[in-house]
């Protein structure tokens, strides 16, 4: 199983960096590939199981807000794909609980790695609890193209493998010859690491030493998934070369030109000044701070308004408020099946929140409006299920704490719920008066109290 290093082939045979398209079922939904660096359709293999691996933590220290934006993203694709395309979907995520980066922080705490990596494990899972993130489906803790280094660790030799630099343009030099180093290339990456004195190990085929970062990915999802994955997501900052190595080992391994069939990354969160944040610069902020303050609905909120890919950071027409809501539904449904592109989702939405706020407030002039109410409700019955897809939950329990960051939200609601009301008196429709009085008394359960008087409404925490 273990090849010894061989020659470098040429750089010609090098950059083969084609995509295959998958063979099954067409999801009829358009998704970026950053091997072809296009949009093209998204096809799993089996409809009734769809595939995906997220690369999770390495649990060394708490996790900030840029990991936050990465899960809720995710999530948000996540729940698309469950809930509104309706695909069954199993996902499963790694926890990283042995890695340098956790020996290294148990030596500062003078703990051991263990103890480290179960005390941020804990933290991980009650961060995605808060963050209203559905927990994965697996959540995993913890050769063959390689070489031995003079120190006992197993390199993967990148130069046997020429479809190296796929998912990620690499420079030439990258693959160029080491002197003076345990690894033949500098892109070579370690399958296995050698045990060093103080630090854990376990025993193996190689000796004593413990897995690398990307075998542990590539171990994991080939052993529960298998030789194809249909999704693999993760934040950008993992394409390269994290995913580069795993896809390249595991393509290795299974004797496949393609073991990823999609690969998702999220966009980084940009602070003020469009600063990246991250733990080398000393600039983030812990998720458990940022809850202190910022509600995990309105963060949700928040990424749904930037593009799953992107960093994150009315008009009135004459048209009939059924036209509105037939292509509202159309936009949404294009939006989501274009690469998941929820700001469009919450650009049609908004735009038909206002047509129809509008349209109530115009006085009845033709008999079509005594129809209207029927559709006022699909509107709102429409918005409530399409913002509950995303995990918001508008009348859930979560609007309830710090109010004042969900005024302008309530505002919107309540004013809703008064034209619907309004309509519903003067057309003595029972149907929109019901909705109406179901919707002041889930808010009161939340503590957000409706007063109606006569035709205006009034609310207060
Ligand atoms: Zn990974």
């Amino acid at each position: 199983m273990l090849l010894l290093r061989k020659a470098i082939i040429s750089n010609s045979k090098r950059f083969k960096t084609n995509w295959i398209q998958p063979e099954g079922y067409d999801t009829g939904i358009k998704v970026y590939n950053c091997v072809t660096r296009t949009k093209v359709p998204l096809v799993v293999a089996n409809k009734s199981c769809v595939t995906m691996y997220t690369c999770g933590p390495t649990v060394y220290d708490s996790a900030h807000i840029g990991h936050a934006s990465c899960y809720v993203k995710l999530d948000i694709i996540q729940r698309i794909l469950r809930r509104y395309f309706k695909l069954n979907l199993v996902t499963v995520m790694n926890i990283t609980d042995i890695d340098d980066k956790i020996i290294n922080e148990s030596k500062n705490l003078n703990k051991s790695p263990i103890e480290v990596a179960r005390c941020h494990e804990k933290e991980y899972i009650q961060d995605l609890d808060q963050l209203l993130v559905t927990k994965p489906d697996v959540l995993l803790f913890d050769e063959k193209f390689a070489y031995k280094s003079e120190d006992g660790s197993v390199y993967f030799d990148v130069s046997q493998y020429e479809n190296y630099g796929k998912l990620q343009k690499i420079g030439e030099n990258t693959l160029e010859v080491n002197t003076g180093s345990i690894k033949n290339s500098p892109a070579d990456f370690a399958l296995w690491k050698a045990a060093k004195p103080n630090e854990p190990y376990w025993d193996s085929f190689f000796g004593p030493g413990r897995p690398g970062w990307h075998i542990e990915c590539s171990a994991l999802a080939g052993n529960i998934i298998g030789s194809s994955v249909d999704i693999h997501a993760g934040g950008i900052d993992l394409r390269f070369p994290h995913h580069e190595n795993e896809e390249a080992q595991s393509c290795t391994f299974f004797s496949k030109p393609q073991w990823v069939n999609y690969w998702l990354h999220t966009g980084h969160l940009h602070l003020r000044d469009s600063v990246k944040m991250s733990k080398s610069l000393k600039n983030t902020i812990s998720i458990q701070d940022m809850l202190k303050t910022v509600n995990p609905v309105v963060f949700r909120v928040a990424c749904l308004l930037s593009h799953y890919r992107r960093q994150l950071q009315s008009t009135i027409d004459n048209k009939s408020l059924i036209e509105s809501l037939s292509e509202t539904m159309t936009a949404v449904d294009n939006a989501l099946q274009d690469d998941f592109n929820t700001p469009v989702v919450i650009e049609s939405i908004h735009r038909l929140m206002t047509v129809t706020n509008k349209m109530l407030h115009t006085p009845s002039t033709n008999s079509n409006y005594l129809n209207h109410s029927v559709y006022v409700t699909a509107v709102m019955n429409f918005v409530l299920e399409i913002f509950k897809v995303f995990g918001v939950d508008i009348l859930s329990k979560q609007i309830n704490e710090e109010v004042n960051d969900y005024s302008d939200i309530i505002d919107v609601l309540i004013k809703f719920r008064q034209n619907v009301r309004q309509l519903g008196i003067s057309e003595r429709n029972e149907n929109a008066l019901k909705l109406c009085d179901e919707t002041r008394d889930e808010l009161r359960n939340l503590g957000v109290y409706i007063k109606d008087h006569g035709k205006i409404s009034s609310w207060s925490r």
